[in-house]
């Protein structure tokens, strides 16, 4: 007999798929790493195991605790997925962004969801930071992970994300491409394969105009789970080569092309790392292979960015025609 002992077994070892159609004009081999094959349905269920088990060993986290954390959705389900598994309640502090169909998954899963404001600074005491914050405070044996600052977040990237992709492309690897939310991922995928190619892979981020981390201006953007407008101890800069800037128009049409072209249905995030992937793989030799992560599956987007009057009103094209903002790339 061959099964898992639980869900929260098949964590891990999502495949590696050829990009064919997007990729016109470009020699390298583009190769998606597709994190929607994740029980949750993304890459966030990698973290939830270990900052679990860690808490639990720190003694932070005991019988009847609840844990509670800011999340725009996707380390919520983690995190759900393996507390309902424990016996812990959850209660999640998701900003006013987040579809309402992704916080409908985090309820379906059994956590609370507590809705706080985008459009505020981060001490405001409305802010989603804030909120989850007086929460923990007033709940009792209340435990927040803090996926900002947890290092058990790129710990588990460098202990899984970084061996599958070194291990799949047979150490052929020669560019890794992700987005940076927490930061978390780039971080540990980065650093595990920098150590294993002793420094040949080219680690490329990829950030939202608007955010922090490429620098220019911090201002409000729709893509969800990306940037930040504080630098978050879960990134450690010195592990990202280059990064590019993408505006929100060009990953909701990649994001949209990779559904039809791909037959990959992904988040936004997943559109914009694409975009950043294939400015990185332009003018790369043929034998460059570009791994790029898609953190998310695109169901929690359907009544957005896969909507076209949600496109029209918020001011994007639906037949994919967007300016290049390239030009912002440092
Ligand atoms: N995309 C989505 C949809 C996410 O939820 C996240 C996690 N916040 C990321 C990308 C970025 O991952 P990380 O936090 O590891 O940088």
């Amino acid at each position: 007999m061959r099964y898992a002992q639980s869900v929260a077994d098949l964590v891990g070892n999502t495949p590696l798929v050829r990009l064919n159609h997007v990729t016109a004009g470009v020699g390298a081999t583009v190769l998606a790493k597709v994190e929607y094959f994740n029980p949750g349905g993304s890459s966030k269920d990698r973290i939830a195991g270990n900052i679990i088990d860690a808490a639990e060993r720190e003694g932070l986290l005991g019988p009847g605790g609840t844990i509670v954390e800011p999340t725009s959705g996707n380390t919520g389900v983690g995190l759900a997925l393996v507390a309902q598994q424990r016996g812990y309640r959850c209660v999640f502090v998701v900003p006013d962004k987040v579809a309402e169909d992704k916080r409908a998954v985090l309820r379906a899963y059994g956590a609370e969801v507590v809705v706080a404001p985008t459009a505020v600074e981060p001490e405001d005491p409305r802010s989603y930071y804030s909120v989850s914050d007086r929460l923990v405070r007033e709940i009792p044996g209340a435990y927040k992970p803090n996926q900002y600052a947890n290092q058990n977040g790129p710990r588990s990237h460098y202990e899984t994300t970084g061996p599958e992709i070194w291990r799949d492309t047979d150490g052929t690897v020669t560019h890794f491409v992700a987005g940076v939310g927490t930061g978390g991922t780039i971080t540990g995928t980065g650093r595990f394969l920098k150590e294993a190619s002793s420094g040949e892979v080219r680690i490329v981020a990829v950030d939202p105009v608007g955010s922090i981390y490429s620098g220019g201006p911090v201002h409000g953007y729709d893509v969800e789970g990306v940037g930040e407008d504080f630098w978050p101890e879960a990134y450690d800069p010195s592990v990202v080569d280059e990064i590019h800037r993408v505006s929100d128009a060009e990953s909701f049409a990649m994001t949209r092309r990779l559904a039809r072209e791909e037959g990959l249905l992904v988040g936004g995030s997943s559109g914009m790392a694409v975009v950043g992937a294939l400015r990185a793989a332009r003018d790369l030799p043929d034998d460059a292979v570009v791994v790029v992560l898609l953190p998310d599956h695109g169901r929690g987007y359907l009544s957005k960015l896969f909507d076209d009057d949600w496109m029209r009103e918020h001011g994007y094209s639906v037949d994919g025609i967007v300016q290049d903002s390239a030009a912002d790339t440092e």
